[in-house]
C-alpha cells in the first residue's frame, strides 16, 4: 500500500528504565532510573512506526508533559491522517501545543519510521540521503564517584572509544581539575571535552572556564544558564578553545539569536530540543552557514531515540563533531530495542534497513511501563 493509507492506531508508553550509575550534570542528577515516553503509530497495512520522547525535567520538560502533549493534544491530529502527510501533521502539532519539543520529536520519528518501513527505505534516505555510515561516539564521565568512572574509562579504552565528555560544575572546582589531570595523565589516548550543563554561577564562571581551557579540551560546553547570552559571548572571548552552546539553543529560532549575538563557536544539536529531525537539520545548516561547528548531542535516551539521532546525523554533513549516543550501551541496565544499538570500535553504525532499522521489544515496553495509553 502506498503513503495514502491512514494511520489507524496510536499507542503511548511511559517507561521507567533502571540505570547502572548515578549521573551528575551541572543542573541536576539522574539516579535509579530515567523516564522516557515511547510512541507507536500503526497504519492500515499493519506497518508500525516507533518514536521516543526523552525529556529531562530540569532541561527540556517532564515525562508527564510529553505524555499529555501526545495523548491529549497530538493524538487527534494523527489518527485518521494519511501516512504521507508528515509535513502537514508536524505543522499542525507545532500549532496545537507550545513547547513539548520531545513529544514532537517522538511524533516526527514515528512518522518517518512508518514511512520508511512502507517504502522499504531507511530514515536517512528520507532526510536527504547518507553522508556517512558511522559516527564517532563520545561517552560522558559524570559519576560523582570518580573511582567508578575510572572503571568505565578502562572499559571505554578497551572498547575503542576515543572521546569522553567530562560533566563539570556539579561539585567544586578542585574535583573538575583533578579529573582533567587524571584523564590527561592516565588516559592520554582519549580526546576530552567538557560540559558544565549551565552549572556555573556568574561570579565564578570566568575563573573556572579559563582554568579548564588550559587543558585544551576539544570544546567547553554551556558553562552558564541558558538565558545568559551576553555572558556566554564574554566567556567565548576569554578562552582559546571553542565554546559550545547546548541549553541556549533549542531550535532554529535560538540558533538565529546565538549567531547574531556571537555566543558560541559551535552548537550541540538534539532532536529532543529541536522538536523534529528536520528542525535539527535546520539548526545544523544555520550553524554551518555562520561558520559554527555542530555536535550530535542527546538526552537520557534509550536506543530508540539514539536510532532517530543516528539517522538524522547520517543525513546531515554539517554535524562533524560526532555524537553521544552512549546510554543504551553504557548507562541503561537494559535497553528496549530487539537487537542492540550498534556500536563498533568507538563508532555508532548507521543502520541500513527500512525505517529506523530496529524496533523496540514489546515485552520490555510492557515490563518497564509506568503507564500505557492505547487506542
Ligand atoms: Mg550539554
Amino acid at each position: 500500500m502506498d503513503l495514502d493509507q491512514k494511520i489507524t492506531e496510536m499507542n503511548v508508553w511511559h517507561l521507567s528504565l533502571p540505570v547502572l550509575s548515578r549521573r551528575d550534570h551541572g543542573i541536576g542528577t539522574v539516579e535509579g532510573a530515567c523516564e522516557i515516553i515511547v510512541l507507536s503509530l500503526t497504519s492500515e497495512s499493519g506497518n508500525v512506526g516507533w518514536g521516543e520522547a526523552s525529556p529531562w525535567s530540569v532541561f527540556t520538560g517532564s515525562p508527564e508533559a510529553s505524555l499529555a502533549a501526545l495523548q491529549r493534544y497530538i493524538r487527534p491530529l494523527v489518527v485518521g491522517r494519511r501516512v504521507g502527510d508528515r509535513s502537514a501533521i508536524m505543522t499542525d502539532a507545532q500549532k496545537a501545543v507550545a513547547h513539548a519539543s520531545e513529544a514532537k520529536a517522538a511524533l516526527d520519528t514515528a512518522l518517518l519510521d512508518l514511512t520508511g518501513r512502507i517504502l522499504a527505505a531507511p530514515v536517512w534516505a528520507l532526510l536527504g540521503g547518507r553522508c556517512r555510515s558511522s559516527i564517532p561516539l563520545s561517552v560522558s564521565i559524570a559519576d560523582p564517584d570518580f573511582k567508578k568512572d575510572r572503571l568505565l574509562l578502562d572499559r571505554l579504552v578497551e572498547d575503542g572509544v576515543g572521546i569522553v565528555k567530562v560533566k563539570a560544575g556539579f561539585k567544586d572546582h578542585a574535583f573538575d581539575i583533578m579529573r582533567l589531570e587524571a584523564l590527561r595523565r592516565d588516559y592520554p589516548s582519549l580526546k576530552v571535552r567538557v560540559d558544565f550543563n549551565q552549572g556555573l554561577a556568574i561570579d565564578e564562571a570566568f575563573k573556572r572556564v579559563v582554568d579548564v581551557a588550559k587543558f585544551q579540551p576539544d570544546f567547553i560546553e554551556q558553562p552558564v544558564r541558558q538565558d545568559q547570552f551576553a555572558l556566554m559571548a564574554r566567556l567565548r572571548e576569554a578562552i582559546d578553545v571553542p565554546l559550545l552552546a547546548d541549553e541556549s539553543v533549542f531550535g532554529p529560532e535560538d540558533m538565529r539569536r546565538a549567531i547574531s549575538e556571537g555566543i558560541c563557536d559551535g552548537v550541540s544539536i538534539k532532536i529532543m530540543k529541536a522538536g523534529s529531525l528536520t528542525r535539527a537539520q535546520d539548526v545544523a545548516r544555520m550553524a554551518a552557514v555562520a561558520g559554527l561547528q555542530a555536535y550530535g548531542g542527546d538526552m537520557f535516551e534509550s536506543g530508540l531515540a539514539h536510532l532517530a539521532g543516528t539517522h538524522m546525523i547520517a543525513a546531515t554533513p554539517e554535524i562533524t563533531l560526532g555524537c553521544e549516543f552512549y546510554q543504551a550501551r553504557y548507562f541503561l541496565k537494559e535497553d528496549i530495542l530487539e537487537t542492540p544499538f550498534a556500536v563498533k570500535d568507538g563508532h555508532v553504525l548507521v543502520p541500513n534497513r527500512p525505517g529506523l532499522g530496529i524496533q523496540p521489544d514489546r515485552d520490555r515496553l510492557d515490563h518497564y511501563a509506568v503507564t500505557k495509553v492505547a487506542a
